[in-house]
Order: structure tokens, then sequence, then C-alpha cells
């Protein structure tokens, strides 16, 4: 195998994009596994254009009940648009730090990962050790539950997992949810000038918005806080509208899509009920009063579950251990964690790489973070050979 800037080097070169396939990278990544006598298997989509790979370093006495996964997502966001000062896709490495797509976010852990292989392989692991890599995690967390369900399949029963989305190597124990919604608000057309014959879609959109913005301001007073969050409440907001024909046409149709993301503490979907009520007995039957066939579709789109890290003590003294860290961070981006721990899997984020180099140009990560990983894995390994 090689070292983990070899392997960052290797793992970059491959443009995974999430609109890409991945297999190259999985196929990759899957041969040198093979060439080390181990048996990784593939998770693909239903499309089979990308796959998940895990792998078990099964204990030494050949068990590969339990024990820790260390995950990682092979996918990357993309770089149109964005001004590189050097190619995205070639590990360039200056000022002590290495540049790329995906080298903090979050090929950089599984860079690190794949170099300690050798050493897992070596200790004397009283509990397995599995690597899972994804597909498909920047465009909302799609892989991982494909993995996670042929998991149950396989009977394999993980005890911990380790998701190393870039943190500076910080614990972090919770992040909360997202939920995105799409509202499909259905009236009649009329002409502008005669607007009690139409039922005007973005007048209605507009009322159910200032609802929705009304309840956001619930949440930040009303609702228990949690200040270990940068925000410490749940939010609520609008971030898409389309609408309309022409300004003398009362329009059909509006829709709108906003964006909820709940603390770990708060029912994910309670916030839909209030919403829905006010369509049901507010919005509806005014817009009904003047056409029966008015109505307002509200549709959820994507979810990614918190991550509630208010149940894990054991992980978190072991972990916590292991990175030299007492405090308990919550963050507010969210991550595979949530669907780890959702199929049973108690979760903590610790990764290499500061969050705030993810996504943009001249993405970077600094060779010091690298090696403080490769430490942590060193210590990871001794940890469950002991
Ligand atoms: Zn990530």
């Amino acid at each position: 195998m090689h070292t983990t800037t070899d392997w960052l080097t290797r793992l970059i070169a491959f443009d995974t994009t999430s609109r890409n396939s991945n297999l190259n990278l999985i196929h990759h990544v899957a041969d040198a596994l093979e060439g080390r006598g181990l048996k990784p298997w593939l998770a693909h989509n239903a499309e089979r254009s990308k796959a998940n790979l895990f792998v078990t370093i099964p204990a030494a006495n050949g068990s590969t009940e339990g024990g820790l996964v260390l995950s990682g997502h092979t996918d990357v966001v993309p770089v149109d648009g964005q001004e590189w000062s050097s190619d995205p896709f070639r590990a360039d490495i200056r000022d002590r730090r290495l540049y790329g797509r995906g080298s903090c976010d979050m090929k950089g852990f599984i860079a690190a990962v794949l170099a300690a292989v050798p050493a897992m392989q070596a200790a004397k692991l009283q509990r397995p050790l599995h690597i899972a890599l994804s597909y498909d995690e920047e465009v909302g967390c799609l892989g991982a539950p494909v993995m996670l369900a042929a998991l149950q399949t396989r009977g394999l029963n993980p005890q911990h997992c380790v998701v190393g989305e870039p943190t500076s190597m910080r614990m972090v124990v919770a992040h909360k949810g997202i939920h995105t919604f799409r509202c499909r608000v259905h009236g009649k057309n009329a002409h502008s000038s005669l607007t009690p014959h139409g039922v005007n879609a973005i007048e209605y959109a507009a009322k159910l918005i200032v609802f929705i913005n009304a309840l956001a301001a619930d949440l930040a007073h009303k609702q228990q806080q949690d200040s270990a969050f940068d925000v410490p409440f749940s939010t609520l907001s609008v971030g898409r509208i389309r609408g309309g024909t022409a300004v003398n046409i009362i329009p059909h149709l509006c829709e709108f899509e906003f964006d909820y993301r709940n603390l770990p503490h708060i029912d994910p979907l309670g916030i839909v009920e209030p919403i829905r009520r006010h369509i049901e007995t507010v919005l509806q039957p005014q817009m009904q009063a003047v056409d029966a066939d008015s109505r307002i579709d509200l549709e959820a789109l994507h979810q990614v579950p918190a991550l509630d890290g208010s149940d894990q003590a054991e992980l978190h003294v072991l972990i916590g251990a292991l990175v030299d860290e007492t405090v308990r961070h919550k963050v507010a981006y969210a991550t595979e964690g949530g669907q780890f721990q959702q199929a049973g899997i108690p979760t903590v984020i610790c990764g290499p790489g500061n969050i705030e180099q993810a996504h943009k140009a001249d993405e970077f990560i600094e060779l010091a973070q690298l090696a403080r990983c490769d430490r942590f894995l060193q210590t990871l390994i001794a940890a469950q050979a002991a």
C-alpha cells in the first residue's frame, strides 16, 4: 500500500463529482484491498453507475462481529465556475498544504484510512475494523442507506462508526437534520382585470410563506434551544420560488421550496402538521370558494436525519480519549452520521481538515492535519488491539 499523501494524490485524480460515476475510484481501491488478501464488497445504485464499498479487517481470531466502521464519501462537489490556481484534479503540494478537489471534503480521511490498512492487518485486533466508502453524499446522502441495508442483509452488525468529515480532528457528537419540502399552489387563471374570477396562486403562496416565516420565529423563541449549536434553534427558510406568466394574467401556478433544519431532539416531521393544518383549514377553503379545483400540494423532497449525541457516551469516551478531547462539539452541517445512527450504529464525526475549506476553489488540507489523522488511526488501531 502507500502513504496517506500517495493515496490522496491517487484519489483526487479520479473526478468523482457527484454527477459522475465513482466506479473507477471504487474499483481502484477494491483492487488494492484484494491485493492485500481482503474481501471488499460493493453495494450499487439502481442504475449500477455508482457503488459503495465496504471491507472488513477481521479480528485476529477471524471474527467480523461488532467492531468499528471508518466511513467516508467518495463523491465531491463540482468545480464549475470556480477559479482554481492549479488543476483541481491533480494534487498539488505547496506551503505545507495539499490542494485539490476533495482534499479536505473528504478524500483526505479516506486516504489516511487506506494507508493504515497494513497496520490494521498487522495488529492483533480484538474486534474487527470496517471501512465504508459511499457515493452521492453531496447530493442528499443517497448512497449510505443502500450500504446500510446491505449490511443488514449480510448480517453485519458494527458496534460503532466514525464518519471522517472535516472537523479539524475534533470530536463532533451531534448535528442538525435537513428536511426539504416543495409546495405547489394550484389556482385559477383569469384576466387581471377580473381578479374575483381567478385564484391567484402567487398570492396564496405568499400567504403560506408568511405563515412559514411566523413558524420560524416561533422555533427561534418558543422551542427548547441547544446552545452548543451555532444557531441554537431549528430553522425554516424558503429558498426557491417560481410562478406566473405575465403581469396581466392571474397566475394559476406557483411553487416554492423550503428547508427545515431541526435540532436532534426535535421531531423532524412535527413541523409539517401546522403547515398542513393551515393549508387545509384556512387557505384551501378560501381558494375553493372561488374555484373547486384549486388546492395546495405539500410534498417532502429530501431528508437527512440529525445525529443525536445524547445517548452515545461509550463511543464519546472511546474517541474523545483518542483525540484528547473533552468538549462534545455540535455542528450545523449534516453528514451520513445520522443515517448510521438510525441504523442502530452509534456514530461520531471526526476527520482531518477544516470545513471552511470544503466546497471552495483552491480547496486544500494542511499536511499537519493529515499527520494528526494518521496518528489518530494508529492509536485507534492500538485501542482495538488492546
Ligand atoms: Zn463531506
